[in-house]
């Protein structure tokens, strides 16, 4: 019984290097495709079908996209005059697509130089 229960287990754990294997390896080649929030969503989308990407978990382009946006808008300076801006809110947004429904935060920010509030991560429109 604990025999046959260690190759369930080993068992298990190929299996389970097989497909996180194959996951770890989707995860990096759909970061690299995906360029948030130069793209707009829509435009990632197309991006992952011109690579013969069909699916995947949505889970997986939404922790992409976040940690993108994150990234680039932690250093995130006016598109028009190039002066610090502030961070108003972030909003919770979730879209269906066809890879599903993508979650994210996108960040707006206030210019108070400038009087506009700029920058958030669309759908179909290029953001700035
Ligand atoms: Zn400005």
């Amino acid at each position: 019984m604990v025999a046959q229960a260690l190759i369930q287990n080993i068992t298990m754990t190929k299996a389970k290097e097989v497909f996180y294997g194959s996951i770890d390896q989707q995860f990096e080649t759909i970061f690299h495709l995906i360029d948030v929030p130069n793209m707009s969503l829509f435009q990632v989308i197309q991006k992952l079908k011109e690579n013969n990407i069909y699916q995947c978990h949505p889970a997986m382009l939404s922790a992409i996209i976040q940690a993108k946006l994150d990234a680039h808008f932690s250093v995130y300076k006016c598109p028009e005059c190039g002066k610090k801006t502030r961070f108003k809110r972030k909003a919770q947004k979730t879209v269906s697509t066809t890879f599903g429904n993508i979650s994210f935060q996108s960040p707006q920010f206030y210019c108070s130089k400038c009087k506009v509030t700029s920058v958030r991560f669309k759908f179909n429109q290029k953001s700035r």
